[in-house]
């Protein structure tokens, strides 16, 4: 179906959203490119640089960088709260028409946002960059990535698109949904896909890292992907289910089988050999232990996350924020 877009003209305001943890090496590189492209944009832009608990020199040049551009602003978090709350930091900072979010590494080209521009002004609330190839990554990052998109797409959102991160525009009423969702487990994608709004992609290629290692491994990632499952669905809660079913039902049949077996020995005196069948029973009783076990563990998933929610905490604590725009608003 066609979505009915409003026309308009660029934002006022474009406030950038960058995430930095531990990124010393790349921030030389980022500062060179993205004021060189900000100043080539015929649009007024703020950056909202936010230090998410690094351990390393980021916050001196994030903080020498904001004395020295007053478009600069720094949120400095108390400690590492996780690429998604960093950026939720960030937009609850930004006081522009429109957001745009990327990585600190520039594996997303600033260059994509002039395309980005051009359909927020079609009227798109959500323009996000899809990747059609990822350069300088190696096959496991990659392969772990593609199968992460594909079993996202099955149990966050119908509409999560695929191979598609968190470098996106949008704009302010959809900013404004997505700070209202204000839960501690947070995929923003996922989020962003249940907001709605009118939503389409641009295509880049993702350059690699332009310096420093990811700060994605394996474990963050398989993190990110439970959360994201468990948080967005009951699918889980429904596999144990089943799990269920299909154990008691394995366990029905063999007792059907035991109850023949007994039969034919004891009633028609058939010249079987009628063994204890230890194998079968121990066989049983990891299965069942095994299945309850399982649907133990993801139950106390959802309780846990329950647990999380219920203490009602905020999502980040900000230890100071430097730059004007984001000096007036006092959030947390
Ligand atoms: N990041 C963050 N907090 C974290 C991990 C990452 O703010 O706990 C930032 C990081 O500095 C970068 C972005 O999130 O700007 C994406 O991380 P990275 O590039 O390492 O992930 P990848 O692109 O390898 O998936
Ligand atoms: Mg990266």
């Amino acid at each position: 179906m066609e979505k009915y877009l409003e026309k308009r003209s660029n934002p006022k305001l474009l406030s950038i959203v960058i995430p930095c943890y531990n990124e010393e090496k790349v921030l030389p590189f980022l500062r060179n490119r993205l004021s060189d492209f900000l100043n080539s944009l015929s649009v007024k832009t703020e950056i909202i640089l936010v230090n998410d608990g690094s351990k390393d020199n980021t916050i001196f040049q994030l903080v020498n960088w904001s004395i020295e551009d007053s478009s600069v602003q720094v949120i400095s978090l108390s400690r590492n709260f996780g690429h998604q709350i960093a950026v939720t930091a960030g937009m609850d900072y930004a006081s522009g028409d429109a957001i745009v979010i990327m990585d600190a590494d520039l594996q997303d080209p600033p260059e994509v946002i002039i395309e980005m521009l051009e359909r927020y002004r079609e009227g798109y609330d959500v323009v996000y960059g899809q990747r059609i190839t990822r350069t300088g990554e190696t096959f496991f990052k990659k392969f772990t990535a593609w199968c992460f998109y594909r079993i996202m797409k099955v149990l966050v959102h119908k509409d999560l698109p695929l191979d598609t991160g968190d470098f996106r525009l949008i704009s302010r009423r959809c900013a404004n949904a997505l700070n209202g969702l204000r839960e501690n487990h947070r995929f923003l994608r996922g989020m962003n896909a249940w907001i709605g709004f009118p939503q389409i992609p641009v295509y880049y290629n993702r350059d690699p890292r332009v310096a420093g290692e990811t700060k994605y491994p394996l474990k963050k990632m398989i993190g990110l992907a439970i959360n994201a499952a468990i948080s967005f669905s009951p699918i889980p809660l429904r596999f144990s289910l089943a799990l269920g079913l299909i154990i008691a039902f394995v366990g029905f049949l063999v007792g059907i089988y035991a109850l023949f077996r007994a039969f034919q020995y004891f009633i028609l005196h058939s010249p079987i050999v009628y063994n204890p069948g230890w194998a079968t029973i121990v066989t049983l009783i990891c299965l069942i232990g095994g299945s309850i076990l399982i649907s133990i563990g993801i139950l106390g998933e959802y309780i846990a996350r329950i647990f999380e929610e219920s203490k009602g905490r905020p999502l980040y604590v900000v230890e100071f924020a430097k730059g004007k725009n984001v000096q007036k608003k006092k959030l947390v």
